[in-house]
């Protein structure tokens, strides 16, 4: 599927995908329904620093952001798979940020198999870590992010309890 395209038909997050797996030398195909469930976009490179490692991040060289949900980044010597999370910063500007919590290193010196696959796996655990603090909202039953209220989402707390955002 990959090879018989040309450049015109790949969409925006195929590229990026494309991009990342370049470069870090995998193989492409292992995420090609992952991706089309979870789109890549590129992230700047200082928005979401693995580690909170401010003095290496030079480290890296690139990193790209699955569904608004899991991040892949590509250092030096290693990969590493990490989860964000959300926090408000005043009472409207939710900023996100890099979850420190169950990040998953894979290492360089594997084969380009199995690095593909771990790091499917990767991807795959922390979107489902990711989507266990989900919660359904009590009223309109939607699952719900913890950072949008979670088991009474920011809405219908408006709605049904009054409270103004
Ligand atoms: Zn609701």
């Amino acid at each position: 599927m990959w090879q018989t395209r040309c450049l015109e038909e790949y969409e925006e997050y195929e590229i990026v995908l494309n991009d990342f797996c370049q470069l870090a030398d995998l193989d492409i195909s292992v995420f090609e329904k992952f991706a089309s469930e979870s789109k890549p976009e590129r992230i700047e490179i200082d928005d979401l620093i693995p580690r909170g490692d401010f003095d290496e991040f030079w480290k890296i060289s690139d990193q790209i952001l699955f569904g608004g949900e899991v991040v892949a980044t590509f250092m030096r010597d290693e990969l590493e798979i990490g989860e964000i999370g959300f926090e408000w910063v005043g009472s409207h500007d939710l900023k996100r940020f890099y979850r420190e919590d169950g990040l998953i290193l894979i290492s360089l010196n594997e084969s380009k198999e199995e690095r593909s696959q771990k790091v499917l796996t990767a991807l795959k655990e922390l979107r489902t870590r990711r989507r266990r603090r989900f919660r359904v909202c009590k009223y309109c039953k939607k699952k719900t992010p913890p950072e949008h209220g979670g088991s009474t989402c920011h809405n219908c707390m408006s709605i049904h309890e009054g409270i103004v955002f």
